[in-house]
C-alpha cells in the first residue's frame, strides 16, 4: 500500500519530475515536491495541493552541499520519514555537445547534476531511507545511456548525434545505480535506473528547435519511474528499466 508512505522528488516543478510527483500523490503518498527555485516549487505544490493531495514543496539545488542538507533536515524534521526516493533532476548537454569541442567546464556542470548531484542528494537521505521497511530509491536515466544501445547500428549510433557529456553522464548514473543496489541489497531497499524515453518538456526544447519531432508527454515518461517507486518487496534491484521491461546495459 502507498498509504502513509512518503515521497520526494528532485526537480519535480516541471517536466517529468512534475508528472512523477503529481503521479506518487495521487496514489496516496505524501509527495515532497523538490525543487530549486523557491516560486516555482512553491506554486507547483500549491497546483498539486489545490486538487487534494499531500504534497509539500522542499527546497533542494541538487548540486549545492549546504541546500541538498538543509533539505535532508527539514524532512527529518517533518515529515520525519522517507519511504521513496526519485533522483529526477537533469539537464541536457543541449544538440551541440561534441566530443571533441567539449568544454569541460560545462562537462563538469553537467556531471555535477546528474551524477554527483545523484550520489550527493541520496547519501543525505539514506539514513531516513534506511528506516522505512520498504524504501525505493529511482535514478532518472536515459536510453542514451545505454551503451547497448548507443553502439547498435539500428539503435542511436547513426541516429543520434555524438555527444561528450549528457549520455556518458547517463551511463555512469547507471553503473552508479548498480553499486548503490549492490551496497543496500541486504536492507530491503530497491535502487533502479529507468528510461523515460523522449519527452516534449523543456529539456528537449533544443532537440525540437533543431528538428526533432517529440510527442511523448511528460505524464507517459513518468509512468516507468512510478512503478519503479512503487515495486513490491520482491521487485528488481540494480536494474535499468523502461516501459518494455529492462534495457540492455
Ligand atoms: P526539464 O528541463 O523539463 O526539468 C528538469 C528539472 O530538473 C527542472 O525541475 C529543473 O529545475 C531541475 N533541475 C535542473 N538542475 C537542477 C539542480 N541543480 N537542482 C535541482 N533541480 C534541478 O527536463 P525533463 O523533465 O525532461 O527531465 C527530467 C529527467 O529526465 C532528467 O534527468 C533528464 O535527463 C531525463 N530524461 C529526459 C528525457 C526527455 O526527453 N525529456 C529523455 C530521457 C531522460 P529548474 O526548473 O529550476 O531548471
Amino acid at each position: 500500500s502507498t498509504d502513509g508512505k512518503v515521497a520526494l522528488v528532485t526537480g519535480a516543478n516541471k517536466g517529468i519530475g512534475h508528472a512523477i510527483a503529481g503521479g506518487l500523490a495521487a496514489r496516496g503518498m505524501t509527495v515532497l515536491l523538490a525543487a530549486r527555485n523557491p516560486e516555482l516549487g512553491e506554486k507547483a505544490a500549491a497546483a498539486m495541493r489545490d486538487t487534494g493531495h499531500d504534497v509539500r514543496f522542499v527546497r533542494l539545488d541538487v548540486t549545492d552541499d549546504a541546500s541538498v542538507r538543509d533539505a535532508a533536515g527539514a524532512v527529518a524534521a517533518a515529515p520525519g520519514r522517507l519511504d521513496v526516493l526519485v533522483n529526477n533532476a537533469g539537464i541536457s548537454g543541449g544538440p551541440r555537445d561534441l566530443p571533441s569541442d567539449a568544454d569541460l567546464d560545462r562537462v563538469r556542470r553537467l556531471f555535477d547534476t546528474n551524477l554527483f548531484g545523484v550520489m550527493r542528494v541520496t547519501n543525505a537521505l539514506l539514513p531516513l531511507l534506511r528506516r522505512s521497511p520498504a524504501a525505493r530509491i529511482v535514478n532518472v536515466s536515459s536510453g542514451t545511456g545505454s551503451l547497448a544501445h548507443m553502439t547498435d547500428p539500428d539503435h542511436y549510433f547513426w541516429n543520434l548525434g555524438a555527444a561528450a557529456a549528457y549520455p556518458v553522464s547517463k551511463t555512469a548514473l547507471n553503473m552508479l545505480t548498480v553499486q548503490y543496489a549492490k551496497q543496500l541489497r541486504d536492507t530491503g531497499i530497491l535502487v533502479n535506473a529507468v528510461a523515460p524515453g523522449a519527452c516534449a518538456t523543456d529539456f528537449a526544447l533544443e532537440h525540437i528547435r533543431a528538428g526533432r519531432t517529440i510527442t511523448r508527454t511528460p505524464e507517459e515518461g513518468a509512468a516507468i519511474a512510478i512503478r519503479m517507486a512503487t515495486l513490491p518487496a520482491d521487485g528488481p534491484t540494480g536494474g535499468f528499466f523502461d516501459d518494455d521491461g529492462p534495457v540492455p546495459w
